[in-house]
């Protein structure tokens, strides 16, 4: 029997054998020309990826929080005004990261399952010279997902930079950098990007690269200072090998990998893919009677989910369960919900296979827990949905 569980997190999640292998390759020097032609092939990929076609694209050993800091770093400056629309625990973060390089941040704080209104953001903008703001694409404790375009709008009709955290939904939420004008959007490798986790990726636009070169005050973060990596993406990116910090060599040869994979998918397709995952998702999770934390279904992320346990379910007893079943589920993350709800990630290279996997185990953990459901009731509605 496979002792292997099905990993159906948030993060990391399933990853393709190809990029593993691609991983396992004996590590060359990171100046080798092979090496040098892969991280080419994977700056020029990213740009393919976000639909950023002239954008500048970063590959910075790190995790998702040296790319949230990359872009605060570096175009931040003491005394500037900075706003977060927060859509949960990684808002918050983003916030708590903005006060190391200026006092001045507001946030402006959604209701649970619920996004900031657009006239909401409009007013706060319009009480302050900001020079930039972030949103969360999709926070991955709430499952909440923002609509990057009137954001994006707000961000050109006032002159404010707009930061997209893209970490749970770069390559499986639809995102159109350049044509909807968002100045940077930054992932880990971790998630939809489909590699393990290490790298931090990060595209930005020709507007946010201006304000950077003209900044007054040198970046305070020595390591992430595009000073630094710059030159080295600049380099690679014409096939030049250039050392700022040995890059994680392994780690971008299965980067390559795996962009090939999603290029080869196509991003359309992907985009579409994880809609019809999400929703089914979902609806298998409603006929069982389970609420979800984001609101409606236009504020529902396609990359993960959030069902609250139904009533008597224990949390802890129910994932292990689940896990017993052969499929692993992740805890609640926003501090005050912590125990009453669980988060299930269908990113990436997820199949129907997976996700008809992990609705089945979550079914039957739901009836060790004595939560009584008609068995096969949630497969046959996602069923329905998968087969439209
Ligand atoms: N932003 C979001 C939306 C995330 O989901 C995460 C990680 N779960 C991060 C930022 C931070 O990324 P990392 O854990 O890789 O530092």
């Amino acid at each position: 029997m496979k002792a292997r569980k099905l990993l159906m997190i948030p993060g990391p999640i399933e990853f393709e054998p190809e990029v593993l292998q691609a991983m396992s390759t004996p590590t060359t020097s990171h100046l080798a020309p092979d090496f040098t032609e892969s991280f080419g092939n994977s700056l020029d990929m990213m740009k393919e990826v976000w639909l950023a076609p002239s954008g500048q694209p970063f590959i910075v050993a790190g995790s998702g929080t040296l790319a949230m800091d990359m872009a605060a770093c570096n175009l931040v400056e003491q005394g500037d005004h900075v706003l977060v629309i927060s859509t949960g625990y990684f808002g918050e973060r983003y916030a708590d990261l903005l006060r190391r390089y200026t006092p001045n941040v507001d946030v402006l704080k959604a209701d649970l399952g619920k996004v900031v209104p657009a006239d909401q953001i409009e007013d706060q903008l319009k009480k302050k010279n900001y020079k930039l703001l972030t949103f969360t694409h999709v926070d991955t404790s709430t499952a909440v997902i923002n609509d990057p375009r009137p954001i994006a709008e707000l961000g050109k009709k006032y002159d404010v930079l707009t930061i997209l955290d893209g970490v749970c939904s770069v390559a499986g939420e639809e995102i159109r950098q350049e044509e909807w004008g968002i100045d940077v959007v930054f992932t880990a490798s971790q998630k939809a990007i489909s590699v393990p986790p290490g790298l931090a990726l990060l595209v930005a636009s020709g507007r946010a690269m201006k304000v950077w070169k003209n900044r007054k005050t040198p970046v305070a973060n020595y390591y992430a200072d595009w000073s630094n990596w710059l030159p080295v993406m600049e380099a690679y990116g014409s096939r030049k090998p250039a050392y700022f910090g040995t890059p994680a060599v392994n780690l971008v040869l299965a980067l390559e990998k795996s962009l090939q994979n999603i290029l080869r998918e196509g991003v359309e397709k992907r985009f579409m893919r994880h809609q019809k995952m999400g929703k089914a998702f979902r609806e298998a999770m409603k006929v069982a009677g389970l609420q979800m934390i984001p609101d409606t279904e236009q504020v529902s992320a396609n990359t993960l989910s959030a069902p609250y346990y139904p009533g008597g379910v224990q949390g802890k007893e129910f994932l292990q369960k689940a896990s017993r079943e052969g499929i692993m589920l992740a805890g609640g993350l926003l501090a005050e919900l912590k125990t009453q709800y669980f988060r299930v990630g269908h990113m990436g290279s997820v199949n129907r296979a997976d996700l008809l996997a992990t609705i089945g185990a979550i079914e039957s953990a739901l009836r060790h827990c004595s939560y009584e459901i008609e068995p096969g009731i949630c497969l046959k509605r996602a069923q329905e949905i998968l087969d439209s």
